[in-house]
């Protein structure tokens, strides 16, 4: 590594969907970017690999290629619950596509990693930084330490991105804690060969059976047309169950009841079942203090509705750097600080009141009353249920869209921000 190295515009800690959007962004705009990963790719994270049609828009927009073959496509959400089965196409709008994909955590954090290292951003693998630097005298964070190579690295410069994800060990030597009451989801998931590998939904099981016995949380099965399934449960600590559950055991209990010839079995298993937490609703705020901006999982930026967090990472990326790239370009650092401030309130502005709304609804079908009464009366309504994907999946138009985004839209506005 030669000196240069160490001094940047912006050093962005942890390669993940969040990341590499904001050094991605940044890079594109010009800036000398830093971004040090702890690990070295390929690497696996623990996820569903969904991507609906929010993500996708992001990754467009990004210039990813989504027409690579390693991306599997898909046309909707299949929705099981309350002995129903209901297939809801994602809906036709202006400022969405019409289509999800999957595409494994172990594929896509690697490519979107090279691409913001194509686009200019110096990708530092196998980097753990340690703690952020902060000048005595103004009080701000002007870098990082790491470890690298064997050594002790020090890199500077005028501002850090945390997208160091859940744990966020940047954002704790800030003293930025979680937010206890925000919602917060546990979920475990593994690959399995299956015949179902190419289904064109994605399945959403919001009733999950072990025999007779009706077990808490919520399941998925995504196909990754690789010849896998991953398929996986969680729950949300809105749940009276949350604390005493054993998920392999529940995820063991609910496959074993599925078709056989789907073959979510030991035998057909591809590897272990695995497990993480989802940090939910901007769990951890503020998300710009002292010259270091929080983006995706590391500010608590997962969609409580429906535990999506890869689009709201990839967006929030993008928002930072546009941030950034605008207060660097200030004259004084009053200015700069005055604009850095904007990402928070943006934020906020564009997503506070959906999670506010989010919070009281996972508060409400933590009671298994509520959400049996909602599948049973819910699920047999297609118009319904099509106003529900909506607004779970958070897609909606802004402007000129029909009813149900108006009214979705007016909910979120009303709704205080979280
Ligand atoms: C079981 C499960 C299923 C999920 N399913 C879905 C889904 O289907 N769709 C969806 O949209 N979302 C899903 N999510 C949520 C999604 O995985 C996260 O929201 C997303 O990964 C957030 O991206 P991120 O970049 O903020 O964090 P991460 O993906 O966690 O990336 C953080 C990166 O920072 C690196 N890092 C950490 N510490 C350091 C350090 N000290 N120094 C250097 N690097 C560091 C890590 O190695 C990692 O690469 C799921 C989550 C779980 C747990």
């Amino acid at each position: 590594m030669t000196d240069s190295t160490r001094q940047a515009d912006v050093i962005v800690v942890g390669a993940g969907p969040a990341g590499s959007s904001t050094a991605y962004w940044l890079a594109h705009a010009g800036l000398k970017v830093l971004l040090l990963e702890k690990a070295t790719f390929p690497r696996d994270k623990i996820c569903g690999d969904g991507l609906t049609p929010r993500a996708v828009r992001a990754l467009i927009s990004m210039g990813v290629d989504i027409d690579d073959p390693g991306f599997s496509r898909n046309k909707g959400l299949r929705i099981y619950g309350g002995g129903v089965k209901i297939e809801l196409p994602w809906p036709e709008l202006a400022s969405f596509p019409d289509f999800g994909l999957v595409r494994t955590r172990m594929d896509l954090d690697q490519l979107l990693a090279l691409h913001a290292a194509k686009a200019g951003a110096e990708l530092i693998q196998g980097c753990t930084v340690t703690g952020p630097i902060i000048d005595d005298r103004t009080d701000r964070v002007t870098g990082v330490t790491a470890r690298h190579e064997g050594g002790e690295v020090e890199f500077h410069a005028p501002l850090v991105v945390a997208a160091d994800g859940n744990s966020s060990r940047l954002s704790l030597a800030l003293g930025l804690r979680r937010r206890e009451d925000r919602p917060m989801g546990v979920a475990v998931r593994r690959y399995y060969e299956s015949p179902r590998h190419t289904d064109e939904y994605m399945e959403a099981w919001l009733e999950l059976w072990d025999g007779q016995r009706l077990l808490p949380g919520y399941g998925w099965v995504f196909p990754v047309a690789d010849g896998t399934c991953n398929v996986g449960l969680g729950l949300l600590n809105t749940s009276k169950s949350f604390q005493n559950v054993d998920y392999r055991a529940m995820l063991k209990g609910w496959t074993a009841n599925m078709p056989e010839e789907w073959r979510f079995d030991e035998e057909h298993a591809t590897g272990p079942t695995r497990g993480a937490a989802l940090p939910m609703g901007f769990n951890r705020q503020p998300h710009y203090t002292r010259g270091m901006l929080l983006v995706g999982d590391a500010g608590g930026m997962i969609n409580p509705f429906n535990g999506e967090g890869i689009d709201y990472a990839l967006e929030a990326g993008h928002l930072a750097a546009d941030i950034i790239v605008q207060a660097l370009a200030r004259r004084t650092p009053a200015q700069r600080e005055r604009t850095l401030y904007e990402y928070p309130r943006i934020l906020k502005d564009e997503h506070g009141g959906y999670f506010t709304l989010a919070r009281v609804f996972v508060q409400a079908i933590g009671d298994p009353r509520v959400m049996k009464f909602l599948t049973a009366h819910g699920l047999p309504h297609p118009t319904l249920m099509r106003f529900t994907l909506k607004l779970l999946a958070n897609l909606t138009d802004p402007k000129g869209g029909d009813a149900m985004d108006r009214i979705i839209n007016a909910m979120q506005k009303v709704a205080p921000a979280a």
